[in-house]
């Protein structure tokens, strides 16, 4: 495991000084509509930057064109201005940024941490992890097709502020990642490292399902020498048989959803039942912003049972 002093020097080294003024980002891939476990991610990628005096940002990581639905974007915004959840800055698209992520890919291909590799789905095992077919040179023959990273052995050790401690260890959960994809597109790993770095992001804070992404992250800020976030991974929103809330399955759009009491559900979600006296959005949020102390956030799934929160527990 991990410990205060295994959480590396240069890492330490890297971490947002405290005294700089804290930004979060809310980050929606355009897959579909905003649900519920997208309110909760909102809302406490908010509440962790404004209550800190900080700003809060949108980003629209729409790099992956095969997956978004027309419209979702706009619709995203709309949903979370129903909320009171307007960005300090214009809403970023993360398209406008290709041209620092093929730089970001060129720099890491140039100084030799990444590689070009002609392997295609077929040719991984069915662990998907990367077997280093490549790792030293294309086979004869073969035209490299996507950029990977190349990733040793050692293990990433970073602090959660809900998940406590964590020691990951890449290389045994994908090897070597894409960072750049056979279809030319970015992959996400490498965009929003690159794209929190230049927005300034200084607080991450997102559901509990990309914790395991976390680690090959870190990877990525030290191989291109960026400041390193702090992470906070919120509980995930899950349905009665435990399966996680997704946008591209249409599941519980929040457009629909009455903004206070959805909203007064999120933050019970995270811990922050608001008080019954409060009668507009206004007035919830001005009392979750005073209110708001991440250490309160439970750290397991939880559910919505006829419109109360409860634990999700296996049945
Ligand atoms: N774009 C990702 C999503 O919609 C979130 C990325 C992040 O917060 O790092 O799930």
């Amino acid at each position: 495991m991990c410990s205060e002093t295994s959480i590396s020097k240069a890492d330490q080294l890297r971490s947002k000084p405290s005294d700089r003024k804290p930004v979060g980002r809310f980050a929606p891939s355009p897959t579909g509509d905003l649900h519920f476990g997208s309110l909760v991610a909102a809302v406490g990628s908010f509440l962790q930057a404004r209550s800190g005096g900080g700003e809060w940002l949108i980003r629209i990581e729409d790099i992956d064109p095969p997956r978004a639905v027309r419209g979702a974007a706009a619709r995203q915004v709309q949903a979370l201005a129903r909320f009171g959840l307007h960005p300090d800055r214009p809403v970023l698209y993360q398209s406008a940024n290709k041209s620092r992520h093929e730089a970001a890919v060129d720099r890491l291909l140039q100084s030799g941490q990444a590689f070009r590799c002609a392997c295609s789905r077929r040719d991984l095992p069915a662990s998907g992890i990367y077997p280093g077919t490549c790792r030293n040179g294309l086979p004869p023959g073969r035209t490299g097709r996507s950029v990977r990273l190349r990733v040793d052995e050692q293990r990433v050790c970073f602090r959660d502020h809900i998940c406590g401690e964590q020691s990951q260890q890449p290389a045994r959960q994908t090897g070597d990642f894409v960072i750049r994809r056979a279809d030319d597109l970015i992959a996400y790993q490498l965009a929003v490292v690159v794209d929190d770095a230049a927005d300034g992001v200084t607080e991450v804070v997102r559901g509990r399902d990309l914790l395991e992404s976390t680690g090959r992250q870190i990877l990525l800020h030290r191989a291109l020498g960026l400041l390193l976030p702090t992470y906070l991974h919120l509980p995930l929103v899950v349905d009665e048989n435990g399966r996680k809330l997704s946008k591209s399955s249409g599941d519980d759009p929040i457009c629909r959803q009455q903004p206070q009491q959805a909203l007064r559900l999120a933050l019970t979600v995270l811990g922050h039942s608001p008080p019954a006296n409060l009668p507009t959005i206004e007035s919830i949020w001005s009392w979750a912003l005073a209110a708001w102390n991440p250490t309160r956030i439970p750290n397991s799934p939880m559910t919505v049972h006829s419109g109360q929160i409860e634990r999700y527990t296996p049945k």
